[in-house]
């Protein structure tokens, strides 16, 4: 099926998991993908597309990359191999994708109980060839591409947007609301200043990395795109909250699951996320105990 969601531009929906991982390709003289599924996805899901479309494989020119998690960069090795592209990703995230069980190891330091240590990387590293930040303007094939940074969700989360479309492609950035999302990695401080820097942008058209809830659907327009983002922005603020008010009503320090058992939203890692930023706030302090950290409020009074 041809998912052509803009001119030029096409939404691959690469299996994976329980539902899929998008590829956006931007079909030009050439080919430049932004994101890629998991090592399997080439031959699975976005060769047979563009073979579909009349195009070839190897007129792959570029991979752009909104974020070094496996499940959109885990393509990257094969097409590299297979094409010779170049390979592009926000500046943060180049130490990801050339050392890929950095993000594990790192992980596994701040949060030890979620995370044990893990000896096998989830894809294979990549060298990359140039880093953009915040504001640039890519040109490829003549169409201009506007880099957004919107970390939360990782460090180097960004959305990819065509300019004169209004079509923002923003992988796992806007993680939508309800089941287990928000997902984050990195902080829930950044990710709801994201969001809010979102909500200030002419988005026509929002392609998201995977079918997040509320609307399940990787491609959202005008104002469900809209909608989208604000149920993001709320979803964090609410989960911030709730913890919160764990917090206060315990009067021992908790351990990351046992906040998650009581709140059943979400995910671990993401409470995790949180209780950094209320401890870099000042507002909590954590303690060391076996088996991990215990999260207090700071100043009970
Ligand atoms: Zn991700």
């Amino acid at each position: 099926m041809i998912v052509e969601i803009a001119k030029g531009i096409h939404l691959i929906k690469c299996p994976w998991s329980t539902y899929f991982v998008s590829s956006c390709a931007i079909i030009g003289e050439t080919i430049t993908l932004i994101d890629v599924g998991t090592s399997d996805s080439p031959e699975n899901a976005i060769y047979p597309y563009l073979r579909g479309i009349g195009r070839d494989p190897s007129e792959i020119s570029h991979i752009l990359l909104t974020h070094a998690h496996f499940d959109h960069c885990g393509g990257v090795a094969v097409i590299k191999k297979e094409t010779g592209c170049k390979v592009y990703v926000h500046e943060s995230g180049k130490p990801y994708l050339e050392d890929a069980n950095l993000i594990n190891r790192e992980l596994h330091k701040r949060f030890p109980a979620l995370y044990p240590e893990k000896e096998k990387p989830d894809f294979e590293s990549v060298k990359v060839d140039a880093t953009f930040k915040d504001g640039d303007l890519l040109n490829l094939d003549g169409r201009q591409i506007r880099v957004l940074h919107t970390p939360g969700h990782s460090v180097c989360s960004s959305c990819l947007i065509d300019v004169e479309q209004g079509v923002y492609i923003s992988g796992d950035s806007v993680q939508g609301r309800g089941e287990r999302r928000p997902l984050l990695f990195y902080s829930s401080k950044k990710y709801a200043e994201s969001m809010r820097r979102l909500l200030n942008e002419p988005v026509k058209i929002l392609i998201t990395g995977h079918p997040f809830p509320p609307f399940n659907d990787a491609l959202l327009r005008g104002e469900n795109a809209v909608k989208h983002i604000h149920e993001s922005l709320k979803g964090i603020e609410e989960l911030e909250a709730i913890v919160w008010k764990v917090l206060e009503r315990s009067d021992k320090p908790l351990s990351i699951e046992q906040i998650y058992e009581k709140i059943r939203m979400s995910r671990p890692v993401t409470i995790g996320c949180v209780l950094e930023e209320f401890e870099r706030e000042g507002k909590v302090k954590r303690t060391e105990a076996t088996g991990g950290y215990r999260w207090t409020i700071r100043d009970r009074r």
